[in-house]
């Protein structure tokens, strides 16, 4: 089956607030997100159709039709307040979780017969998302980044081997870079705060681990990298193992960018990420 993506954009405003809460109780909870004017976001909605090809025209569904489609869904949304503008979050918070379960809703109730959703992910912001694809539980992933030196060399490998196979990046002075970790969690969205993860409590996480890496030479300074190659592969391995415990089983799939070039992703042992 072709899977087509088509991406569209929308602006608007949202507050994280319950009524049945009290202030101290939604403030404790949401900390700044409670302000009562709000604050916003230019949300970026990537939605991924599916269907057989049409002979005739050779598309899984014409462009300009889901075009139509989802631009009268988030005709609703754009340029709106999402708490008072909007009749879907009067007993929901809209967090992005909750948006994401709203809008492929609204979208898969109106695409023809021949076409039939199956994704989105909606950007609250370039580093933070949403996933859904309508039968299994959410995600949500974020970016992190953290700047690390490294040598890639192999205790195993004679200096002549290890010249050969990692060429400049065997430098023994070392180089680094600019690491950026995608981290995606999954699991059912708490009902009360709209929430899979509470974010704070993400970002905690994940900074005690990527922290221990940042500004650090990793071959020299990080035990696990003493005598293993600090390559992505290794790295990337390194993280998922001591991320995963932390996350409660939440952990879905790592993707390190070591450059903007060369990415790696992983979702545990014997699992291919997909
Ligand atoms: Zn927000
Ligand atoms: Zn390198």
């Amino acid at each position: 089956m072709v899977v087509a993506t088509r991406r569209f954009e929308f602006s608007a405003a949202h507050r994280y607030w319950r009524d049945d809460w009290s202030a101290e109780e939604n403030e404790r909870v949401f900390g700044p997100y409670t302000s009562p004017y709000g604050h916003g976001h230019n949300y970026t909605l990537d939605v991924s159709i599916t269907g057989e090809l049409d002979e005739r025209t050779g598309m899984v569904m014409n462009m300009t039709e889901l075009k139509a489609i989802v631009n009268e869904v988030l005709e609703e949304f754009d340029h709106k307040h999402l708490n008072y503008d909007t009749p879907y979050f009067r007993d929901q918070v809209p967090t992005t979780e909750n948006l994401v379960r709203v809008l492929w809703r609204l979208i898969a109730a109106r695409l023809p017969a021949h076409a039939r959703l199956k994704h989105l992910r909606l950007y609250e912001q370039p580093d933070l998302w949403a996933e859904y694809d309508g039968v299994g539980e959410t995600q949500f992933a974020r970016l992190y980044t953290f700047a690390a030196a490294h040598r890639l060399h192999a205790p195993a490998l004679s200096d002549e081997e290890n010249l050969a196979i990692y060429g400049k990046c065997n430098n023994p002075n070392g180089h680094g870079h600019n690491y950026t970790l995608e981290v995606t969690v999954q699991g059912p969205i708490d009902p009360a705060t709209g929430m899979l993860v509470d974010l704070e409590w993400l970002d905690r996480t994940v900074h005690s681990v990527i922290d221990r890496l940042h500004l650090r030479h990793l071959d020299r300074e990080i035990p696990a990298f003493a005598d293993r190659p600090s390559t992505a592969e290794n790295i990337i391995v390194y993280l998922w193992n001591e991320l995963a415990p932390l996350l409660e089983g939440r952990l879905a799939l790592l993707r390190l960018w070591e450059t903007r070039k060369n990415i790696f992703s992983y979702a545990g042992p014997s699992v291919i990420p997909a």
